[in-house]
């Protein structure tokens, strides 16, 4: 079985349209997962959802998604974070706001496990950035392989008798030792590359590989402009950040 694994889009309709390329492709006999936070920080939340829900049904909550709901506070959000939500919540249809509330925090599948943040306590939105904040997670639960999205980070955490972390673009998972895998970010990369991310699993092969796709960034960063959103978040994109 292949997974084809999507986090972090954040209403970057062409970083999607060009992952999803990809996919149709190259993987398209892959199951598309999406690990949250479709919407937030860009211009287009209405077509992403819509391009998701099309496509998938494994699709789990993030923040931002569910601050748009209202269901998460955006209090301990950043203020060009707290701007994109008030803006996504004024641009959203009453459908896809509704579809954004009918989302689950994540899903164990035969071969792992699927959730946005972390998987010790989903709803309270850890961020999973460090050996140590790694370490305490496989502590507290004892899934194999665990998919997460939400530091923008697409790095993979393997533990045996001690955490180790990995930022390589394709990694064969070893069967003694336990991972967790982050997606990265198609719509707002953070680790100095620009470029959309998101990673394939093959469970056949016990392999994770990182696709890194070029895409229209211009494009997106005048709709976040002319979207009146605030101008960092178009200038992010081009450096990766
Ligand atoms: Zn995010």
């Amino acid at each position: 079985m292949k997974y084809f694994i999507v986090s972090d889009i954040h209403s970057n309709l062409e970083a999607l349209e060009s992952v999803l390329d990809e996919k149709d492709s190259h993987h398209s006999d892959s199951q598309l997962v999406c690990l949250g936070d479709i919407v937030g920080y860009g211009p287009s939340p209405n077509e992403c959802i819509e391009m998701i829900f099309e496509r998938t049904e494994h699709t789990f909550l993030g923040n931002h998604d569910s601050a748009v709901t209202g269901s998460t506070s955006s209090e301990r959000f950043n203020s060009y974070a707290r701007e994109a939500i008030q803006w996504t919540r004024e641009h959203i249809s009453r459908e896809n706001l509704s579809k954004l509330r009918s989302m689950h925090l994540g899903r164990h599948f035969d071969d792992f496990l699927a959730v946005h943040a972390s998987p010790s306590d989903p709803r309270s939105w850890i961020y999973i950035t460090s050996i140590y904040a790694a370490y305490k997670e496989f502590k507290a639960v004892d899934d194999r392989v665990i998919f997460i999205g939400h530091t923008h980070i697409p790095a993979v955490f393997s533990m045996n008798n001690e955490v180790e972390m990995t930022l390589q673009d394709s990694v064969d998972l070893d069967r003694d030792k336990r991972y967790i895998i982050n997606a990265g970010s198609v719509g707002q990369p953070r680790n100095g590359d620009p470029r959309a991310c998101c990673a394939v699993f093959d469970t056949e092969k016990m392999e994770v590989m990182y696709i890194k796709k070029e895409y229209d960034i211009d494009k997106t960063a005048k709709k976040i402009r002319d979207a009146g959103l605030p101008g960092f978040l178009s200038d992010r994109l081009k450096r990766g950040v």
